[in-house]
């Protein structure tokens, strides 16, 4: 039997304004070159300045994460030669990472797992090589743009565990405001180090697979890598210790170079950013001001709300649809109807028409109007949902629309039984069947009735109305 043992190094591009160490912009798909000044492209005699706000962003990312936080922020030089790195070196923190031991517990299967965050530190963008017509250009756009590099303990086993730890990691991002965590466009990237051994045996030797860019590619090199491992292993060979390089489409792997060693990079403090506390009072500021992050989220809506664990999950997993589930059921007192709606009628709309919630004309005050309305009967639960879907796409005032669309349910028992009768008078044959012992008749004729009255009538009046009908006709 073998283990498989996984840990990850996973950046976060931070969703600042600026650059790390420069007034910069720090902006997605601008034209090239466009965003640059003398210090992000690395030229003689201009000086970095550290950016107060990506600190901040860090430091909420490891609070998030329960680390513990160094008194000291203190940059060094990663030295290498790559043409996107206009320095000569990488800025990061190797000897001092600002954010330590901390750990992340999220529910996965109906079961809790924790995988310890062993470090979190800052560091800077390169910019990117784009390749094509035999030439290959450079864009230094996103040199200086400021990092988070997560890594996390060697805690998971499987691709699935792995990919359920980063969903739970990128949604405390999110939920932070500190990435945007767009994979496709490179602000989440990820690192998987994985090795492979016999239970029992000491671990094996580990390979890191760089730069995966989706959760679907994390799976697949995963599964490809551990299958790679256990087949080197059962031919009696070795492992050995290298970077590589995924390719998703055709699920294999190459060798990038065999794995550096720290002395490679000759790291050093970096002689132009001197070191600066952490006062402890910006940490209690920025503690208070946490949101309240995905996993409590999903607890409490369990065992304090008595959601499923699927729901809980469905409503967490957006923090608008989240806050909006919330103050829905605080306008309507019913939790579970809200949490209901939304999942079941509110999603169907944001699919079918493919726009947000927040881009919807749908508000909690409206929902919980809506939600109300059904529960004190004054419509009925199929008009409900269709005045939701007209809500959704219009901006509507509920009680007016009810109003003016004469929509209010019927409760009226002469109306209804006078609809009952017309539907007993039109349908004796299906009277007959009834008295004969037909007795699934009975919902045509209160369908019949419901159709009469438009969808509007009372259910239960209705049912206990065409019960009594039927006994005297
Ligand atoms: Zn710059």
């Amino acid at each position: 039997m073998y283990e498989t043992v996984i840990g990850l190094e996973v950046h976060f591009e931070l969703a600042t304004k600026t650059k790390l160490f420069c007034g910069c912009e720090n902006r997605f798909a601008a034209s090239p070159n466009t965003l640059c000044c003398p210090t992000c492209l690395g030229l003689p005699g201009s000086l970095p300045v550290l950016n107060k706000r990506a600190v901040e962003y860090a430091l909420m990312a490891g609070l998030a994460l329960n680390c513990g936080i160094s008194k000291r922020i203190v940059f060094d030089r990663k030295n290498y030669f790559y043409p996107d790195m206009p320095n000569g070196y990488q800025v990061s923190q190797f000897y001092c990472p600002l954010c330590l031991n901390g750990k992340l517990t999220f529910f996965h299967n109906g079961k809790t797992k924790t995988v310890g965050i062993r470090e979190i530190h800052l560091e800077d963008d390169a910019g990117k090589l784009i390749h094509g017509d035999g030439v290959t250009k450079i864009d230094y756009n996103r040199a200086g743009v400021p990092l988070i590099e997560v890594v996390t303990d060697p805690d998971m086993n499987s691709a699935e565990e792995t990919v359920a730890f980063l969903e739970a990691l990128r949604l405390t991002m999110l939920y932070l405001g500190v990435s945007d965590c767009k994979m496709q466009e490179g602000s989440m990237r990820v690192d998987v180090n994985l090795s492979v051994h016999k239970i029992g045996e000491p671990l094996g030797t580990r390979t890191e697979t760089k730069n995966l860019n989706s959760f679907k590619a994390v799976a697949h090199a995963i599964n490809c890598e551990e299958k790679r491992q256990r087949e080197i292993i059962e031919n009696g060979g070795a492992v050995d210790q290298e970077t590589r390089r995924f390719d998703d489409l055709k699920g294999v792997s190459y060798v990038m170079r065999s794995k550096e060693q720290a002395e490679d990079y000759r790291f050093f403090p970096d002689s132009n950013l001197p070191a600066v506390s952490v006062e402890k009072s910006l940490i209690d500021e920025i503690k208070l001001s946490l949101p309240e992050l995905p996993e409590t989220k999903k607890r409490l809506y369990i065992s304090d709300f008595g959601l499923s664990d699927t729901d809980a999950e469905i409503l967490v997993s957006d923090k608008c649809v989240a806050e909006f589930f919330e103050k829905t059921a605080a306008f309507c007192g019913n939790r579970r109807e809200a949490a209901n709606r939304i999942i079941r009628d509110v999603m169907g709309e944001i699919n079918l028409r493919q726009i947000s919630l927040s881009e919807s004309c749908l508000t909690p005050e409206k929902l919980g109007r809506i939600i109300a309305l059904c529960e004190n009967g004054e419509v009925s639960r199929k008009i409900s949902r269709e005045i939701m879907s007209v809500a959704f796409g219009e901006n509507i005032d509920i009680d007016r629309y009810v109003d003016e669309n004469g929509l209010s349910q019927i409760t009226d028992p002469d109306i209804i039984k006078s609809a009952v009768e017309k539907v007993i008078l039109d349908n004796p044959k299906a009277v007959a069947d009834f008295k004969n012992g037909k007795k699934q008749v009975f919902g045509n004729l209160v369908g019949l009735t419901m159709k009469e009255l438009c969808g509007r009538g009372e259910p239960k009046i209705i049912n206990k109305i065409v019960e009594e009908m039927l006994k005297m006709s």
